[in-house]
């Protein structure tokens, strides 16, 4: 929509604009005196850096930069920045914040490998896909040193520390953006530098082994990210009043565990398989009976079983070593292994068909009895639970045969609980590892490196939750941010008359409104054993019509208009993700197991189910075991979040993914530009256009434009000499304010001075 004609696009729509936006920042408005370089889009929808040759009335001349030249109309070309602003470290600099003028100051520093941006307050990182010398131990003590000036993860992870300890106030770090974009690396480089200067007891080691471990059972290899992150982290790392590291908790949140059973071509399922059936060592692959990935159907599904420059079995060493420093005994290693084998061999449990109405028996061979031997059951129990379903009929039980896609359902269902749980178990052991020791000081730094906002050609119930927590957490950094800059203002003492901002409380409250938001609906519609996916979208047209932020589409499909962009999510398979239900047949299978893991597993479950509200056991024949279905889990999780969120000093990292190939040295300004746009650096920029965005102390003002005064003022102080300047190009007042140590000026204003700077 931001058509040809290279008009703005920031979102700030210029008809819903208020008064104050037009004649305060809008350069589209705003002709400075001679234009000497503009931004024009091209056809391509990229930005040039063209050169304004002549200007009549509303027509402008042009080169471009390969030679051309071209006759525009004046209100296509945005004005670009003076050269002195070019490569700025804090986008807050530039004096006319458009979206070229953005894009390329990012690009500009990405040429360079500085990869590190300030959008004001929050840090901006393009992944640089590729090695970039910026890490280790003489850019840690640099940045310790304040020898280091520019922007960088341990610069922030730097502020963090010290306001704790000043302030003593907990401190979070939230790391967005989308698949691929850096997240995980990012955290792992800011727990670097938190291990580095908290160092000493030990326990940093033992945080820092996390990573390989998780990344081993929640990480997998997809089309956007061959490391990609498949549940979301938030770890908590604890310090004493001397700055020293303590504990860590660590809290995970929903893990897409389909993967586990299914996933698409050219994917992979957890990294902890491949790197099993490759770097067992030769006792334990004849003790779990282990094959090659290829021979698991579960593996072999999607036809990708290796990643570039990835070293399976070197991994599995690596990750086996991180378990011994977690205190995971070896004892329990194995058994955990045990279950990742069991969970493989399910995949090969094979039915046939034995009689006319597709019910099935359950072939006893290798498969079958691995998963005997290794989860350590009753082969016979075994082949019940997989072929057959009690039900309780008044006082009668009656035992049903299942039918072949029943069978293989409630097959897939037991892999995905037992690897959902072994992930929830390892997490647990982790934390009780770390645990903080009894003597508590309260103080913490929290890192966040959950998934961005996702929008594919088709979106499911994990897309709907993705995106409901993006929401939730959208709502926190505009909260924080809007209030912060305010503060900036009144600290100064300047003249400040509250900004409102666009909110996405409506959105926000087509989710969690009672009873008629989507959360509830969802989870009323998901109670009903006779409910469809279709009944459920029906629901949602029904009640949500007038909502302003929903959209009923065709059929099964309904839109949400979040913050981020439009996503029409497809609800086929939403009530049965939602109420996430394993037989209590297959609980009870678990439960009679010998090994322990399984058991745990089993009781686990059991507990939640007696946790669950409603109590509507009864409705399904009692077959199956209620538990809060996967949205309203999800929901508290998300809630319990945010409120220890509240609770700290946030500081926020929002990656950008400069190309889709993840491949070095390639910025695409379309991809930039709709990350910025959904991660909110644009919003913040766009606020920052109704404020005073260009700041510059007194010293600096006075100094830097002092010499184009009339009449020498070199002996009064930068208060009366920048004064002076400001009156003297007939600034208007309503242009800037005077704060006790800065000057605070509308966007677009340092440029007029610099200009004539430039002419003198
Ligand atoms: P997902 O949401 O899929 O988990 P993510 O945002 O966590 O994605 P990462 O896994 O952190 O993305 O990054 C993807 C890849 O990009 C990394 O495996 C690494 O190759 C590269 N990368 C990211 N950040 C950096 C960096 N600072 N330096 C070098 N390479 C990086
Ligand atoms: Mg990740």
């Amino acid at each position: 929509e931001d058509g040809e004609d290279g008009s703005m696009s920031l979102p700030s729509p210029s008809n819903s604009a208020s008064h104050s936006e037009s004649r305060w920042g809008d350069t589209s408005s705003y002709t400075p005196r001679k234009i000497h370089q503009s931004w024009f889009k091209l056809p391509n929808g990229d930005w040039d850096l063209v050169n304004i040759l002549s200007t009549t009335g509303t027509e402008s001349v042009v080169s471009l930069t390969e030679g051309k030249v071209l006759k525009v109309k004046a209100e296509n070309l945005i004005s670009a920045n003076p050269d002195i602003l070019d490569g700025v470290d804090d986008l807050m600099q530039l004096s006319y914040l458009n979206e070229p003028s953005v894009l390329y100051d990012l690009e500009y520093r990405y040429n360079q490998d500085l990869i590190y941006t300030k959008a004001g307050p929050v840090l901006v990182a393009i992944n640089p896909f590729k090695k970039v010398d910026l890490y280790g131990s003489d850019y840690i003590e640099a940045y310790k040193r304040k020898t280091a000036q520019s922007p960088h993860v341990y610069a922030i992870t730097d502020t963090a520390i010290r306001e704790m300890i000043r302030d003593e106030v907990n401190q979070s770090i939230v790391i967005s953006g989308e698949s691929g974009a850096g997240k995980t690396e990012t955290a792992k480089i800011a727990m670097q530098y938190l291990a580095a200067l908290g160092g000493g007891s030990g326990i940093e080691f033992e945080i820092l082994k996390t990573n390989p471990i998780l990344e081993a059972f929640g990480n997998a290899k997809t089309s956007r990210n061959d490391n990609s992150s498949r549940f979301g982290k938030l770890i908590e790392i604890h310090f004493s009043e001397t700055g020293r590291i303590t504990g860590a908790n660590i809290q995970t949140f929903l893990l897409e565990k389909s993967r586990v059973v299914q996933c698409t071509e050219g994917e992979r399922s957890y990294h902890i398989f491949y790197q099993l059936c490759s770097g067992a060592p030769p006792e334990l692959k004849e003790r779990l009976n282990l094959r090659r990935a290829e021979e698991y159907k579960y593996l072999s599904q999607s036809n990708c079983f290796s990643i570039n420059r990835v070293n399976d079995a070197e991994e599995f060493r690596i990750v086996t070593e991180a378990l011994n420093v977690v205190h995971i005994s070896k004892e329990d290693q194995h058994s955990v292994f045990a279950m990742l084998a069991a969970v493989l061999w399910l995949g090969n449990v094979s039915f046939s068909v034995i009689d006319n109405e597709n019910h099935v028996e359950v072939v006893e061979d290798e498969g079958l009895q691995t998963v005997a031997k290794l989860i350590e059951c009753d082969i016979e129990e075994l082949k019940l639970a997989l072929s057959t379903r009690k039900m309780r009929v008044g006082n009668d039980s009656i035992v049903q045969k299942l039918t072949l896609p029943q069978a293989i359902d409630t097959r897939d269902a037991l892999a995905k609980s037992i690897y959902a749980c072994l992930f929830e178990w390892l997490v647990e052991q982790i934390n009780k590892s770390l645990a903080v020791g009894k003597r508590r000081t309260g103080r913490s730094i929290s890192i966040l490196d959950i998934y961005g906002f996702e929008s594919f050609d088709r979106n499911s119930l994990e897309q709907f939750c993705i995106n409901y927590a993006n929401e939730r957490l959208q709502q926190h950094f505009n909260r924080h941010l809007f209030k912060l800059e305010q503060e900036e203002y009144i600290q100064d003492g300047i003249d400040w008359a509250k900004v409102d901002f666009d909110d996405n409380q409506d959105c926000l409250s087509l989710f969690e409104k009672k009873p008629l938001g989507l959360l509830s609906l969802l989870d009323e519609e998901s109670t009903f054993p006779n409910a469809t996916d279709m009944t459920f979208a029906n629901k949602l047209k029904q009640h949500l019509r007038r909502s302003s932020s929903f959209r009923g589409e065709r059929g099964k499909a309904f839109t949400v208009c979040h913050y981020a962009g439009e996503v029409t999510y497809d609800t086929t398979g939403f009530l049965e993700k939602n109420r996430d239900l394993l037989h209590l047949d297959s609980i009870q299978l678990l439960s009679s197991c010998s090994c322990h893991l399984p058991q745990a597993f089993a009781s686990n479950m059991l507990t939640q189910s007696e946790k669950s509200i409603g109590g509507t056991s009864h409705k399904s024949g009692g077959a199956e075991s209620q538990k809060l279905s996967v949205a309203r889990k999800f929901k508290d999780q998300l809630f319990q979040l945010i409120l220890r969120l509240e609770n700290t000093t946030p500081h926020f990292i929002r990656c950008i993914k400069p190309n889709k190939l993840q491949s070095p040295g390639l910025y695409e300004q379309g991809l930039v530009l709709q990350q910025l746009k959904c991660c909110g650096v644009l919003e913040v920029v766009r606020i920052s256009r109704a404020g005073f965005p260009t700041r510059m102390s007194h010293k600096k003002f006075s100094q830097r434009y002092g010499f184009l005064l009339q009449e020498s003022l070199s002996s009064q102080d930068p208060l009366s000499v920048s004064v002076a300047i400001l009156h003297q190009f007939n600034i208007l007042p309503e242009m800037y304010q005077v704060g006790y140590t800065k000057l605070f000026f509308r966007t677009g204003q340092i440029g007029v001075l610099e200009d004539t700077r430039n002419r003198t």
